[in-house]
């Protein structure tokens, strides 16, 4: 449906244009056909309008023969009716076609008439004569009102420097409702000069009918087809042209067929056109369906890279940005059913160890494997995500809390299970939290973070279980972000602290050495332990300025210790995130602290990280003369072998150990077999936490080089430490 509109979208302005296109050329053809159409009926109007008047013009200029005559002149003088009758009555009548004429007296009054319709009535003059008035009146004064065109003046010579005037008057008018035109002649001699006492001529007044035969005459010369006069209503297909007088009296109506020479030109290049117009048209079609299958295609890569952006491109499952949307949907339909949507949390445990351990080939067909295990775990209203690199997450639908802690249980259950992936058997532990909305959150974030807290509680257990958020989880989050800033206002005040622990010989009687330990007190939140702040700081990135600082302190605090080292620790993140080796020498180098004074204490989850940048990193800090101590050995999984290539100088064993050292029953067997190893290999061997006499015993009879612990000291201030030291020399002193 989207789609239809789409396309419609597209297509739609382009046939609209099309059209618009066809619309501009045929509306201006057909407005220009018009034109033309409007031009052609105002020239025939005229023509006819012309054509009348001419008619009459040359009706007048024909009568001129027969009213400039001696003859004539004499006989309507003499009123001679017979002869009247004869040559201009009949002549007239039968040679010229003249329906009616009358001969007229000086005082205007017919002295002779002759009508071709009424042969028997010679003078029915009275009738038309008003009509006629103002011909008749144009031929007595000098200057007639009446248009040129109606007019024909000649002067005649007659002989003997005299000369006539003639004038005649022609026009159309309507006769007992007939169209008719009228012409008016003064009737002079030809050859003998006028009598001086006959001021005003007589007249010939002839008149023709302007009938069919007229009007066959004036279509055939100009062109109109079936001229006629009407009365009434104009028959379709007609134009018309009211004809009148120059008196303005209306005279008839011509009709004619109407003459369309626009529209013709236009029917007679329609096919052309059409023809020119039909690639246009083609072009537009081809266009559409080009623009259609552009649209689509846009329309479907657009699909595609939405499809992408929401999902994982390994498993193929549905995103974070999915899971986002989904999941703000799924509350939404729970919030109106009054219902619950369950988020089940999935991190899978030590992936990295997969990876590094089988390659990344076998860690992504496990992560795909997982993920094809949890869709078959759940049903289709459900939905299996991928929000991380290794981790997972199941949104369910309408569980409630037994329901949710089940699903979570069973995610782990299928996760346990070995993954056979070509030939290779590589064995998985989850991590599983889950919250369940909308008790434990409105918004899809806020669930997801709390599900995700819960998984962060489940890491920290020892067995896998399923962990259901608990509201103190946000608790913590709060104090350890509290905590965090306080940090970080502690160590731009440089408020971080350094305390010293004594490495003592075997008998406990000398301080070889002393370690640096970081201590903090906020002023709000008290004494803090480094157990909790130095993995902050490290996972704040807070550590480089943290070990830089006790680093300086711990060089510059041991020059007022002759002959005792100072051991620093440095953190996994120091080695891999910044340059130890710089550090430490120009730390060395401010303090002008000779470098074999300076142990630095490194555990092995260093070499877990990044094993190369270790090993270059240990190489440079020997390389300075400072000695490298691997600490709290035996608490991680690597054997003493295998740490044997990284070439320390010394080894600390972990506390843990300690307690059962001279203990028979405990841990003692190991311990001996490391210090044995130890030995071997040449490491000087400390033993930490070292707290009773018999554990000091002990240690020394197994061949423990250093002791540290409480039984010589807790960790002491710069100053404690100097007064320990000082009274320590006087032990020496006493036992050499
Ligand atoms: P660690 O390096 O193993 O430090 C020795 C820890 O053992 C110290 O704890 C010390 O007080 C404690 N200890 C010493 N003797 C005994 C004993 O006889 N019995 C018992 N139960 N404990 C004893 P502390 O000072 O709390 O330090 C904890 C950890 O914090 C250190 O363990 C070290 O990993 C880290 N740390 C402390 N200061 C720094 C530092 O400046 N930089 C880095 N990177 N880590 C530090
Ligand atoms: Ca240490
Ligand atoms: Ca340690």
């Amino acid at each position: 449906m989207q789609h239809r509109r789409d396309t419609t979208f597209v297509t739609l302005p382009i046939v609209a244009l099309a059209a618009a296109g066809f619309g501009v050329v045929l509306a201006s053809l057909a407005i220009g056909a018009r034109e033309v159409d409007t031009i052609a009926l105002e020239r025939q109007r005229a023509t006819i309008e012309q054509a009348i008047d001419q008619f009459g013009l040359s009706l007048a200029r024909e009568l001129r023969v027969q009213s400039v005559w001696n003859e004539g002149y004499e006989k309507v003088h003499a009123e001679d009716l017979p002869w009247l009758h004869k040559y201009y009555g009949t002549y007239l009548n039968q040679l010229l076609g003249y329906d009616r004429i009358y001969v007229l007296s000086s005082d205007d009054k017919p002295v002779y008439g002759f009508d071709a319709q009424n042969p028997g009535v010679r003078s029915d003059y009275a009738k038309i004569a008003p009509g006629l008035s103002d011909l008749v009146e144009a031929m007595r004064v000098p200057k007639p009102k009446l248009p040129a065109d109606n007019i024909l003046n000649t002067e005649i010579s007659v002989g003997q420097g005299y000369k006539v005037h003639h004038r005649a008057v022609a026009d159309v008018r309507a006769i007992d409702g007939r169209p008719m035109t009228v012409v008016i002649s003064t009737i002079v001699p030809d050859h003998a000069p006028p009598d001086a006492n006959e001021p005003r001529p007589y007249l010939l007044v002839a008149i023709e009918n302007l009938d069919k035969a007229f009007t066959q005459q004036l279509g055939t010369n100009f062109g109109f087809r079936d001229l006629q006069w009407i009365s009434g209503d104009v028959p379709t297909g007609y134009d018309t042209e009211l004809v009148r007088a120059a008196n303005d009296g209306i005279v008839g109506t011509l009709a004619w067929r109407k003459d369309r020479p626009g529209l013709d030109f236009m029917l007679r290049a329609a096919p052309g056109l059409m023809l020119a117009l039909l690639p246009i048209a083609l072009l537009t079609y081809l266009l559409i369906v080009w623009g259609k299958r552009q649209l689509k295609r846009i329309l479907e890569s657009e699909q595609d890279a939405t499809r992408a952006a929401r999902t994982d491109a390994l498993t193929d499952l549905p995103n974070r940005v999915a899971l986002r949307e989904r999941l703000g949907l799924m509350l939404d339909a729970a919030r109106a059913k009054s219902s619950t949507v369950a988020v089940v949390s999935v991190d899978l445990n030590h992936f990295k160890g997969i990876n590094d351990a089988f390659g990344h080939a076998i860690g992504d067909s496990v992560l795909k494997a997982c993920a094809r295990r949890l869709e078959g775990l759940v049903g289709d209203d459900c939905l299996v995500v991928r929000p991380d690199g290794d981790s997972f997450a199941v949104l369910a639908p309408g569980l409630d809390n037994t329901g949710v802690a089940q699903l979570a249980s069973k995610v782990i259950e299928e996760l346990i299970e070995p993954f056979d992936v070509d030939g290779t058997r590589v064995f998985v532990s989850a991590s599983v939290g889950y919250a369940l909305g909308l008790r434990d959150g409105d918004t899809g974030d806020e669930l997801m973070r709390r599900a995700e807290l819960a998984v962060g509680k489940a890491k920290e257990e020892a067995d896998s279980v399923a962990i259901a958020f608990a509201p103190d989880m946000d608790a913590e989050v709060t104090y350890r972000l509290m905590l965090e800033t306080a940090l970080r206002a502690a160590v731009a005040d440089e408020a971080i602290e350094v305390v010293y622990q004594p490495l003592m010989d075997a008998s406990g009687k000398r301080v070889l050495a002393v370690e640096a330990l970081a201590r903090w007190t906020d002023p709000d939140f008290g004494a803090i332990s480094p157990d909790i702040f130095i993995p902050l700081a490290e996972e704040t990135g807070l550590i480089q300025a943290i070990g830089g600082l006790v680093l300086r302190r711990a060089v510059t605090d041991c020059k007022a210790w002759p002959d005792v080292s100072v051991a620093v620790n440095v953190s996994a993140s120091q080695i891999h995130h910044g340059d130890v080796v710089d550090v430490v020498r120009k730390a060395l180098a401010e303090s002008r602290t000779p470098a074999h004074k300076l142990e630095i204490e490194i555990t092995e989850s260093v070499l877990l990280t990044d094993e190369k940048r270790a090993n270059e990193q240990m190489r440079g800090l020997q390389g300075l003369g400072v000695r490298v101590a691997l600490d709290d050995f035996g608490t991680g999984y690597s054997s003493l072998q295998y740490l044997r290539r990284f070439g320390f100088d010394k080894l600390k064993i972990d506390r843990s150990f300690i307690d059962g050292a001279g203990d028979p029953m405990g841990s003692s067997v190991v311990l001996a077999s490391i210090i044995k190893l130890g030995q071997d290999l040449d490491l000087t061997i400390t033993a930490e936490g070292v707290e009773t006499e018999e554990q000091r015993r002990w240690l020394q009879a197994a061949g423990c080089h250093q002791l540290q612990g409480f039984l010589f000291s807790r960790p002491l201030t710069a100053t404690e430490m100097t007064a320990f030291i000082a009274s320590h020399r006087k032990n020496r002193a006493v036992a050499s």
